[in-house]
C-alpha cells in the first residue's frame, strides 16, 4: 500500500527550514523585493550555519544533496533528495528570491553534485556555483549552444556569452555549458566549472526583473578564459550514442528542486488566502462538495487540490532520485505541474483577496510575480510537456520537437 506520510527522520530538517523561512526570509522579503541588486547580507550568516550543520551531519544537505548513489542494502530509502525538496518547499514558503540568493545553494551546486567525480566534488564542493546554459541565441534549445571550449595543452579555452544567470554576480564560480565541437551537435556539449576571477571571465550586466528581485541575474562574458582541463565535469569523451546525457542528467536532479520552489510559493499564497477568506467570513468546508459552497470557497478548494497534486508529483520525482530510479519523465512532470500550479494559484489568490491581493501591504502580489519564473527556468512549461510526450510516446528529440 502506498504511504503518503512523510518519514519522521526528515522532520528536523523541515522544522529547521521553516524556522529560517519564518525568522529570516519573511521579515526581509519586501525589503529585498524593493532593493533589487542589494546583497541580502542576512543570508551570509545563515550560510555559515548551514555549512556547520552539514559538516556535523545534522543538516539537510541543500542543493548538493541531489548527488546519487545506489542504496547500499537494496532497501527503500528516503534520502537527501527528498530532504532537500522538503526543505526548499519550506524556504520558498518564506521567499523564493532569497532562497535563490542563499550562498552555496545555487543550481550550479546541484549540477556539480550531479555530474562531478569525487575529486572534483572535493575541489569545488565548498564554492557557491551558478549555472550558465542560456545564451543570446539559445534558451529552450540547449543543443544550440555556441559557447566553445577548445583544448589547449592542459587547459580548455572558453569563449562565448551567457545571459540570465541566476546568482551570476554573487557566486564564487559558474558551471558553464560549452561545446567542444559545434559540428558534432549535442554530444559535444559539456559543462565546465569556471571560477570567478579567472582572467577573461566578466560580469557584464544585471537584469531588472518582474519577480525574484532579491536574486541577482547576470550576463557573463567569456573571452579566452583558460580553465584546467580537470574542470570539465563528467566525461570528456564525445559519445554520440549518449547524446548529451551527461549534462542532461543535471536536469533530472534540478527540476524537482524548481518544482519544490513552486510548491512552496503556492502554499504560501494558499495559507494567506485562507486567512483572509476566513477573516472575511468565508467558510471552507471539506465535508461538502465544492459545488454546494460559496464561489470563493469552491475556487479555493480547486486551487488547493491542484497544489496537492504538484506537491505529490514533486515528492515522487525526488524519492525516485534517492532510490537510483531513472526519473526524467517524473522530474519533468513535477516541474510542468508545479510551475503551472504556482503561476495559476498565486494569481487566483490575488483575485480571491480582491484589493488586498493587489496591494503591497500583503505579499500576495509579490508571490504572483515571483511564481512566473518557476514555470520558465530549468525548462519552460512547453518544453517539459514536450519531454513528457517524447518519453511516453518513445520518440526522440529529432522525431518530436
Ligand atoms: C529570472 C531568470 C533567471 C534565469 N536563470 C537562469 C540560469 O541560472 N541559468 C540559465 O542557463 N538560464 C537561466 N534563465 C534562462 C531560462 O532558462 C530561459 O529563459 C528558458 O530556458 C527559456 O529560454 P528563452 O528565454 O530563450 O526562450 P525560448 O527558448 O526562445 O522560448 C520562447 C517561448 O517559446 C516556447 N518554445 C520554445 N521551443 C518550443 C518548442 N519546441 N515547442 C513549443 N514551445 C516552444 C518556450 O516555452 C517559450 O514560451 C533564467 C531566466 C530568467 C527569466
Amino acid at each position: 500500500m502506498i504511504n503518503l506520510e512523510l518519514p519522521r527522520k526528515l522532520a528536523p530538517a523541515i522544522k529547521q527550514a521553516r524556522a529560517v523561512a519564518t525568522e529570516v526570509f519573511r521579515p526581509n522579503s519586501r525589503t529585498y523585493d524593493r532593493a533589487e541588486h542589494a546583497r541580502p547580507k542576512e543570508l551570509d550568516m545563515l550560510a555559515a550555519v548551514i555549512d556547520g550543520l552539514n559538516d556535523s551531519g545534522q543538516g539537510s544537505s541543500g542543493a548538493a544533496g541531489v548527488r546519487r548513489s545506489e542504496p547500499a542494502d537494496g532497501q527503500v530509502r528516503n534520502g537527501s533528495n527528498l530532504s532537500t525538496v522538503l526543505s526548499i518547499m519550506e524556504l520558498c514558503w518564506g521567499d523564493v528570491g532569497l532562497l535563490l540568493s542563499l550562498p552555496k545553494q545555487g543550481l550550479g551546486n546541484a549540477a556539480v553534485a550531479s555530474v562531478a567525480n569525487d575529486e572534483q566534488l572535493k575541489r569545488f564542493g565548498h564554492l557557491w556555483a551558478a549555472m550558465a546554459i542560456t545564451e543570446p541565441g539559445c534558451g529552450s534549445d540547449s543543443a544550440a549552444i555556441t559557447t566553445t571550449a577548445r583544448l589547449d595543452g592542459d587547459h580548455y579555452v572558453l569563449n562565448g556569452e551567457k545571459i540570465f544567470v541566476t546568482a551570476g554576480s554573487r557566486c564564487d564560480a559558474v558551471v558553464v555549458w560549452a561545446t567542444l565541437d559545434r559540428g558534432l551537435g549535442r554530444a559535444a556539449i559539456k559543462s565546465f566549472l569556471v571560477e570567478k576571477g579567472t582572467p577573461g571571465f566578466e560580469v557584464v550586466r544585471l537584469e531588472e526583473k518582474l519577480g525574484i528581485r532579491a536574486s541577482d541575474t547576470a550576463t557573463l562574458r567569456l573571452d579566452d578564459v583558460r580553465v584546467p582541463k580537470e574542470n570539465l565535469l563528467g566525461s570528456p569523451e564525445i559519445d554520440p550514442e549518449r547524446s548529451f546525457a551527461g549534462v542532461m542528467q543535471t536536469f533530472d536532479n534540478t527540476r524537482p528542486l524548481v518544482a519544490a520552489m513552486a510548491v512552496g510559493v503556492a502554499r504560501a499564497a494558499l495559507e494567506e488566502t485562507r486567512r483572509l477568506l476566513t477573516e472575511a467570513g468565508v467558510v471552507i468546508d471539506y465535508d461538502r462538495p465544492a459545488i454546494s459552497q460559496s464561489a470563493a470557497a469552491a475556487a479555493f478548494l480547486e486551487a488547493e487540490s491542484d497544489y496537492e497534486s504538484a506537491y505529490l508529483l514533486t515528492l515522487r520525482a525526488a524519492w525516485m532520485a534517492d532510490n537510483a530510479q531513472p526519473n526524467s519523465l517524473q522530474a519533468s512532470m513535477a516541474k510542468a505541474k508545479a510551475g503551472r500550479v504556482a503561476t495559476a494559484v498565486t494569481l487566483r489568490c490575488v483575485a480571491l483577496a480582491g484589493t488586498l491581493g493587489y496591494a503591497e501591504d500583503d505579499l500576495l502580489e509579490k508571490w504572483a510575480r515571483d511564481a512566473k519564473i518557476l514555470d520558465i527556468f530549468e525548462g519552460t512549461q512547453q518544453i517539459q510537456k514536450l519531454i513528457i510526450a517524447r518519453r511516453i510516446l518513445g520518440k526522440s528529440s529529432a522525431e518530436l520537437r
